[in-house]
């Protein structure tokens, strides 16, 4: 067997499922929250939409080049995004952020995190925090930017 055991363990089902499927591939032409970042050093390159509905995130688009944790990363937080404020958004941003540097998590910090935790795998694998923090550090520099518009 060539296959390695240390992938299996690192590309976890739900990881390697977002990255073979990503979601919310389509791009938004005209949404109200543009985002955009790359990691060169791995190749990553990510761009995120976002369209409000009533202070809620209604709709989600996400184009990710790069690494399977990066496009990975960005395709779970689409879907994790939607439905939820910019504040609620910026709170799990947040707790996503501690997580990936090593922060002990509270139930309620599990609980807000639900499917994301699978990312506390990659602690195991330095070299690709920051390709999981991507899609989260520009979401919340996007959401910035817009706010200072407003
Ligand atoms: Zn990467």
């Amino acid at each position: 067997m060539v296959r390695s055991d240390k992938l299996d363990d690192l590309y976890q089902e739900l990881i390697l499922d977002h990255y073979k499927n990503p979601r919310n591939r389509h791009y938004i032409e005209e949404a109200d929250i543009k985002a955009e970042a790359d990691n060169p050093f791995c190749g990553d390159e990510i761009a995120l939409q976002l369209k409000l509905a009533n202070s809620h995130v209604g709709e989600v688009g996400y184009q990710g080049k790069g690494c399977s944790i990066c496009r990975a990363s960005g395709s779970m937080l689409s879907e994790a995004v939607v439905g939820r404020t910019l504040e609620e958004i910026e709170e799990l941003a947040a707790t996503f952020k501690g997580m990936m540097r090593g922060r002990e998590l509270s139930k309620i910090d599990t609980e807000t995190l639900g499917e994301l935790k699978v990312f506390l795998d990659i602690l195991k694998y330095p070299i690709r925090i920051k390709c999981a923090l991507l899609a989260w550090v520009a979401l919340e520099e996007g959401i910035q930017k817009f706010r200072s518009r407003a």
